[in-house]
């Protein structure tokens, strides 16, 4: 596949973000502007910002706000209010969950950051490098509940990152048995996020609700897919996650056994040699490299090598013998680009490639 000009007929097609003011929000709109294929027509968020100017509600976090979003409405999110038929949400999961269903159910195709729907049968929780072939569950999902548009979700920044180091190694050795530790970015926690006297000069060895996701989103992950469903992974997993003062990028150490257990130099060729899928391949947001492997002693490191790849490649390194498990190595990646907005832009695009979306 070249896909190197827009799929719809040299168009632009129209797309809304939801939860446009937030972290995950904001990296949605630097990603969108300039994109070859997809235009951002609406932003949309809570009811604290509806009714005025993107630019006056939104306290942008990074570099300069784009000229073409200051002025824009900001619509309350509710699918009587979005006309662009795909929608990337980037909303507080506590209001997700029902809200994506609304716009699924009126036609609309939902590419989610959020936790809600992911580990549902019929949704594929998609990393396209690693397992495009979840997006076939789409037409079960419309089928099953009667909705002409779909969900498709995107996993945890944080299992992003440790299922893209560990896609090929799995694909050849078969995981047993995985123990992760995280050191995850402050802007993981959205924004304004954790406080700073809580951060500064500190690690928080807790983040909510994120060590049963890493767990649970690692089997999907990872997973198979065979006769129309998706099938999780029998591996065992077992993760610590800490909150470290890192602006971007989440760091995962990890201990891996094997059903077949490789030599240190065979995992690394794996790993250099690792491209992702094909399907991939030539998609506007796709990095050339989507994993690089680093032969460094001390490194991936976030300051280093977060925005390698445009923020889309993950760096793994470190690999090494470990003395309970098999292996040990270190992967890093970018939390908001590759962990949330910009795995969402490329599952998008890979559905435009494959004409799952298609122009009006
Ligand atoms: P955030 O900075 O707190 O932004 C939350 C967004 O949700 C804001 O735009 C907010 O709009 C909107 N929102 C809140 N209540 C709403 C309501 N009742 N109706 C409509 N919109 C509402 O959070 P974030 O870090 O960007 O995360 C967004 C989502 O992505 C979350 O589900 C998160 O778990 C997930 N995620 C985040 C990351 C990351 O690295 N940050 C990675 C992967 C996934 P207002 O400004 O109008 O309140």
């Amino acid at each position: 596949m070249t896909p190197s000009r827009t799929p719809f007929g040299g168009k632009k097609w129209p797309v809304a973000v939801l939860g446009a003011t937030g972290a995950v929000g904001q990296t949605f709109i630097r990603l969108l502007e300039n994109h070859p294929w997809f235009e951002l027509a609406e932003v949309a968020a809570s009811e604290r910002s509806a009714g005025k100017k993107y630019g006056e509600v939104t306290r942008w976090i990074e570099g300069r706000m784009p000229d073409s979003v200051r002025d824009k409405n900001v619509v309350i999110v509710d699918p009587a209010n979005v006309t662009s038929p795909v929608v990337f949400s980037a909303m507080d999961s506590s209001v997700a969950g029902t809200l994506e269903e609304a716009f699924a159910k009126a036609g609309k195709f939902v590419l989610s950051n959020a936790k809600n729907h992911r580990m549902e049968p019929d949704v594929p929780l998609v990393i396209p490098e690693v397992n495009p072939g979840q997006l076939a569950v789409i037409a079960s999902q419309q089928r099953n509940r009667g909705w002409t548009g779909a969900i498709v979700t995107n996993a945890n920044c944080a299992a992003t990152v440790a299922a893209m180091a560990l896609a090929p190694l799995h694909e050849k050795f078969r995981i047993k048995r995985l123990f992760l530790a995280t050191m995850q970015a402050v802007s993981g926690a959205g924004y304004p996020g954790v406080a700073s006297l809580d951060i500064l000069g500190n690690v928080i060895p807790y983040i909510a609700d994120e060590e049963p996701k890493l767990e649970r989103e690692m089997c999907k992950l990872l997973g198979g897919f065979a006769n129309g469903e998706i099938t999780l992974s029998e591996m065992q997993v077992s993760s610590h996650t800490n909150r470290v003062p890192v602006e971007h990028g989440h760091t995962v150490c990890m201990s891996v056994e094997f059903h077949e257990r490789p030599s240190v130099q065979a995992a690394i060729d794996v790993l250099t040699a690792w491209r992702g899928s094909e399907d991939t391949h030539g998609l506007p947001s796709a990095p050339a490299m989507p994993l690089v492997y680093t032969d460094a002693p001390d490194r991936p490191q976030p300051r280093r090598d977060v925005n390698l790849g445009n923020g889309m490649t993950v760096t793994v390194g470190r690999v090494r013998e470990d003395p309970l498990f098999h292996l040990r190595l270190v992967a890093m990646g970018h939390n908001t680009i590759r962990g949330a907005a910009g795995g969402s832009v490329l599952n998008a695009e890979l559905l435009a490639a494959t004409g799952v979306i298609r122009p009006a």
